[in-house]
């Protein structure tokens, strides 16, 4: 087992990895900002190294920063987090090569999913459904007509490089196509440095559900179930529940078989995501995560299974130890992502955090590095806390986080509390009756 790891992130999911490795008895180093100088992560480390100023390019994505704390402080591994480093296969070989641990997949798998049209193809050979479209980079207008006739509008066009929800463009009839194809280009040259577009149908009501698969080093993969993500806005996730509520046990056990017989075949290890929209009773692949992910609690309270634990342990090379059969899902888990922003308009609000009380009790869990007197800063992602909440079923679930979150205090900035206080009062939520659009209509008081 590895002596010290070095925590590449900040923020919530620094403190997550490092709870992980004290837990197991592995030293942490923190790398910060200059602007997170007072971070909790920082503060709990049992060393820490300031890699550079405030802005993320000149810190936490200097990539020869990263790795010179790593060679001083003698770490073994690097744990990556989500976002920032996480999915930059160069950087992961450049970890492995300067003879660290990289505890992620093997960079190969990092970059085959890390372009959305290689992503499809490995897919597809791989046994997933995909969404009907361009069998890969549409390169011309004239093959997006072909394209768009063949799959049938509306179609959707997406950047190749495309993430977090951007660079998609929807063209409805043939009238919308060209303009649609030629903007997408041009924002994903800009956005991504890569003007490579592929098309897919655009599906009108679908579900967002993703499946967690873990695979080891000596061939054993498996899953642990999904988690329904369908709360967006922006195309970015609000809320994720497990198990979702469109599902019963057959759908999860035969959609879970897809998943690890795919990661099997691609020889996959460590944790990942395969995301999918579920529309009328189909699966339908859209992506792969190679990393952990945000919403990464939700599945942990329903199996038990301690996820960066699992990672760090695959990561140095032990079995997983145990088979699909010894994996049990066990009530119901809600996660809310709190934002340092106004809960109406999204403006984001950092600031000065005056006063700091989290909600606890039974079946509670808040991954935050809040604390009264911190400072957040205006710099990286508003996202500030995820409250965790397990019950016994989902109603229970829903009457605990409606109680937790009428016990969270955040002060001195603007947060999206009121806005989920406002969702747990809904119908629609209540009853799980909802799809990737509902939330931006319950936004625009249209449901
Ligand atoms: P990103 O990597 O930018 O997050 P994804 O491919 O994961 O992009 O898609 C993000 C979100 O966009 C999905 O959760 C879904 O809401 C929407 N989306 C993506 N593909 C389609 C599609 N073919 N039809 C309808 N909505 C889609």
């Amino acid at each position: 087992m590895f002596d010290k790891v070095l925590i590449a992130n900040r923020g919530e999911i620094a403190l997550r990895i490092h709870r992980a490795c004290r837990e197991m008895g592995i030293k942490t180093v923190a790398v910060h900002s200059t602007a997170d100088a007072d971070a909790m992560h920082v503060r709990l480390a049992d060393e820490s190294v300031c890699i550079g100023p405030a802005p993320a390019s000149q810190s936490y994505l200097n990539r020869a920063a990263v790795l010179s704390a790593a060679t001083i402080t003698g770490a073994d591994a690097i744990h990556p987090g989500y976002g920032f480093l996480s999915e930059n296969a160069d950087f992961a070989e450049m970890v492995e090569d300067h003879g660290f641990t990289w505890i992620g997949p093997s960079p190969a798998h990092i970059r085959m999913m890390g372009d959305k049209v290689t992503a499809k193809k490995a897919a597809l050979d791989s046994g997933l459904p995909c969404v009907p479209g361009s069998a890969g980079a549409v390169e011309s207008a004239e093959e997006a007509k072909r394209v768009a006739e063949e799959t049938g509008y509306p179609v959707l066009i997406k950047a190749s490089a495309g993430g977090g929800g951007r660079g998609m463009k929807v063209a409805r009839d043939p009238s919308e196509l060209l303009e649609a194809w030629s903007t997408a280009r041009t924002e994903a040259k800009s956005a991504f440095g890569n003007p490579e577009v592929y098309m897919e149908k655009y599906l009108g009501n679908p579900r967002h559900i993703e499946i967690q698969v873990l695979g080891d080093n000596h061939g054993t993969v498996v899953h642990l179930g999904e988690r329904d993500c369908s709360l967006q806005r922006k195309h970015q996730k609000v809320l994720e529940e497990a198990p979702s509520p469109a599902l019963n046990d057959e759908q999860r056990k035969a959609i879970g078989k897809v998943a690890v017989d795919a990661m099997t075949r691609l020889g996959y290890r460590n944790a990942g995501t395969i995301e999918f929209l579920y529309e009328n009773g189909e699966f339908f692949f859209i992506e792969m995560n190679t990393r952990l992910q945000v919403e990464h609690p939700v599945t942990e309270a329903v199996t038990g299974i301690d996820l960066v634990r699992e990672q760090i342990r695959i990561a140095a090379g032990a079995p997983l130890g145990y088979t699909q059969d010894d994996i049990f899902f066990t009530g119901h888990a809600i996660e809310c992502r709190i934002n340092a922003e106004d809960p109406e308009t999204f403006a984001p609000n950092p600031g000065k955090i005056q006063g700091y009380h989290a909600p606890g009790g039974l079946g509670v869990r808040v991954d935050s590095g809040l604390y009264a007197g911190l400072s957040i800063p205006p710099h990286y992602d508003s996202m500030i806390a995820k409250l965790i909440v397990q019950g016994n079923n989902r109603t229970e679930c829903l009457m605990r986080l409606k109680r937790a979150l009428g016990e969270y205090v955040v002060d001195g900035v603007k947060t999206t509390i009121p806005l989920h206080q406002r969702l747990m009062e809904v119908q629609d939520f209540q009853n799980g009756a909802y799809d990737i659009r509902w939330l931006e209509k319950f936004v625009a008081g249209e449901v």
